[in-house]
């Protein structure tokens, strides 16, 4: 009977994995119609100076407003888009559009998320081309990179990196403190600023963890200079908490969730 039971549990887990491949498979169908078909939408999340509460800028992020899920969350469909080599487009068009943003909205500051496998050589010049096209000023663009995308040593990455910064488009580690690199690429790459993962701002203020920690990291953007921003802050205890440390913007529904340009800029006529 042991054998039985055994071999049964065996067999709903081959059968759970193989719906689970299946599942994977439609959804990646789905997701080359939907680039295609321009299914892919951005949202911007404002970003805030903690100092004055006032809006600085904005952070572009990528949602899909599939026809029948109704609109899905980049954590339902990226590791998908990247395990089908799909999420250099879906980057791609998440910075055309975020172009087409500043070129519709004079003075505002845009950050935009971009994966590893995007620093591949050709990434600062097609960032430089679209700055370009449009007469942008590079200094309101930033680049939001995991620090698991910096790989130390690598010819490519510090090129494009020096690329990006010789433009002029700031180069920020999304998520600080969640990867596993080593700090040293802080002394060599032109890196412009942190931005401190939400896990540590969650249990703020009570937490003395996630207060060291966040201390502490508003302490090494200051001594190297790099701008500094917390996402994730909900309440307005944690905006108090963080400015009274030293943190300069911050992002989170306390101040604003990701919502459409329309809802930012409700008057603008949306064409370019
Ligand atoms: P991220 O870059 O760390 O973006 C911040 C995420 O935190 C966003 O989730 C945002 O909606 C969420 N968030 C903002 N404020 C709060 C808050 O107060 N509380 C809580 N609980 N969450 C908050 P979202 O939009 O689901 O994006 C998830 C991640 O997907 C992003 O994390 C980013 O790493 C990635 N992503 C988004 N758009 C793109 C893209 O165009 N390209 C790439 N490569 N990655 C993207
Ligand atoms: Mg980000
Ligand atoms: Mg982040
Ligand atoms: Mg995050």
């Amino acid at each position: 009977a042991a054998k039985a039971a055994g071999g049964g549990s065996c067999h709903v887990v081959t059968q759970a994995l193989r719906e689970r491949a299946a599942h994977r498979l439609t959804v990646e169908n789905d997701l080359r119609r939907a680039v295609e078909e321009g299914e892919l939408r951005v949202h911007y999340q404002p970003v805030v100076d903690l100092r004055d509460g006032r809006r600085t800028g904005f952070e572009a992020l990528v949602r899909w407003a599939h026809p029948r899920r109704g609109l899905l969350l980049p954590e339902q469909f990226l590791d998908v888009a990247r395990d089908c080599g799909l999420l250099a487009a879906v980057d791609g068009l998440v910075l055309e559009e975020a172009l087409g943003f500043l070129a519709r909205h004079p003075g505002v500051h845009v950050a935009v998320n971009t994966s590893a496998r995007r620093l591949d050589g050709t990434f600062a010049a097609t960032v430089a081309r679209g700055l370009r096209c449009r007469g942008l000023s590079p200094d309101r663009l930033t680049v939001e990179l995991l620090e698991d995308a910096i790989v130390p040593g690598d010819p490519v990455t510090e090129s494009e990196l020096c690329a990006l910064a010789t433009l002029g488009v700031g180069v920020l580690i999304d998520d600080f403190g969640t990867g596993y690199s080593a700090l040293s690429y802080l002394r060599r790459l032109p890196v412009t600023g942190l931005k401190l993962d939400r896990s540590f701002v969650a249990d703020l203020p009570q937490d003395a963890g996630s207060d060291r920690i966040a201390a502490a990291v508003a302490g090494l953007a200051g001594g190297f200079g790099l701008t500094s921003t917390c996402e994730g802050v909900e309440t307005a205890a944690q905006a108090r908490h963080l400015a009274a440390q030293g943190w300069q913007s911050a992002q989170g529904f306390h101040f604003g969730v990701p919502a459409p340009e329309e809802r930012w800029f409700p008057l603008s006529s949306g064409s370019c």
